[in-house]
C-alpha cells in the first residue's frame, strides 16, 4: 500500500535503465497517426471495444490536469499500467504518462526501446518527483497527444529522480541522455504541462504553434464523430478509481475534468 506524501525507501536502481546508450534515440520519434488523431484511438473503436484507457489527442482537457498521488497500488491499477504500455507501443512511444490516457494519478511509463519484447527495459515511475536537475542540453521531441509534432526543447542534462514501483518499492534513479529527457517530458505531463508549452517558454515555439489549430481542429470533428471519449464517460472512469480507493476521494469534487474544453482557444 502506497500512502500519499510518505517517504520514498530509495535504494533500488534498476541497472538496466542506467545503462542506456543514447543511440537508442529513434529521431524523429516514430509516431503513427491519420490526420493527426492517433490510431490507437480509431481502431479500437472501430473494433467497438470499450477500453479502459485510451490515449487522448491534443487539445483533450486531460493534458491539463495536475494529476494526484496515487494511493494505492492494486490488480486493477495493474491492469492499468499494463494497458498504459500496451497503448504506448501500438502509437510507437518510449513513454506515456497517466493524464495521457485521461487518469488524474501521478504515474507514467516508460520503455526507452519501443520495443515490446524488450520488457527488461520497461519502468513505471508512481508518484514521481525530480529532485535533482544539473547542467542544460537541447534535445528533439515528439508526444503521443501531439502525433507527429517535433521540436528542440532545453531540458536537465542530468536529473535523480524518485519514485515508486508497482511492487511499492520506493527506488532513486541518476540518469541522463535519453532517459533524463523522457522521464521530464513525462513528469511535466502529470503536472499539465506539454512540450511545446516548454517551447513557448523559450520562444521557440512560432513553427509549432502554426500546427496546434490543426491538431484542435482534427479533435473538434473526432468528437463530433464519437472517437474521443465523453466528459460523462471520462467522469464514470474517475468516479470508479474514487470508489475503488485507488484516487483520493476528494478528486470526485474536482473540477478540473468537468465541464468543457477551456484549452481549445490556446492554439
Ligand atoms: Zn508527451
Amino acid at each position: 500500500m502506497l500512502q500519499p506524501g510518505g517517504e520514498l525507501a530509495g535504494g533500488r536502481v534498476p541497472r538496466h535503465f542506467r545503462q542506456l546508450p543514447c543511440a537508442v534515440i529513434p529521431g524523429p520519434w516514430p509516431g503513427r497517426h491519420l490526420a493527426g488523431l492517433p490510431l490507437t484511438v480509431l481502431s479500437r473503436r472501430c473494433l467497438e471495444e470499450e477500453p479502459f484507457v485510451e490515449i487522448v489527442p491534443y487539445p483533450h482537457p486531460a493534458l491539463r490536469w495536475k494529476a494526484k498521488p496515487v494511493s494505492q497500488i492494486d490488480a486493477a491499477l495493474r491492469s492499468t499500467v499494463r494497458e498504459m504500455f500496451d497503448l504506448m507501443y501500438e502509437a510507437r512511444g518510449i513513454g506515456l504518462a497517466a493524464t495521457q490516457v485521461a487518469l488524474p494519478i501521478r504515474l507514467f511509463v516508460v520503455n526507452p526501446t519501443a520495443d515490446p519484447d524488450e520488457t527488461e527495459e520497461e519502468f513505471v515511475f508512481i508518484n514521481p518527483e525530480i529532485v535533482r536537475r544539473k547542467g542544460q542540453v537541447v534535445g528533439e521531441e515528439g508526444c503521443l497527444s501531439l502525433p507527429g509534432l517535433y521540436g528542440d526543447v532545453t531540458r536537465a542534462e542530468e536529473v535523480v529522480i524518485e519514485a515508486f514501483d508497482l511492487d511499492g518499492q520506493g527506488f532513486e534513479m541518476k540518469l541522463d541522455d535519453l532517459a533524463a529527457r523522457v522521464v521530464q517530458h513525462e513528469t511535466d505531463h502529470l503536472d499539465g504541462i506539454l512540450f511545446t508549452d516548454r517551447m513557448r517558454q523559450e520562444g521557440t515555439s512560432e513553427r509549432v504553434d502554426l500546427k496546434l489549430p490543426k491538431f484542435v481542429s482534427v479533435y473538434e470533428q473526432a468528437r463530433r464523430d464519437g472517437l474521443v471519449s465523453s466528459d460523462e464517460s471520462i467522469k464514470a472512469r474517475i468516479d470508479e478509481m474514487v470508489r475503488s480507493g485507488r484516487i483520493p476521494e476528494d478528486y470526485a469534487d474536482c473540477d478540473t475534468y468537468r465541464g468543457s474544453f477551456p484549452s481549445l482557444s490556446e492554439a
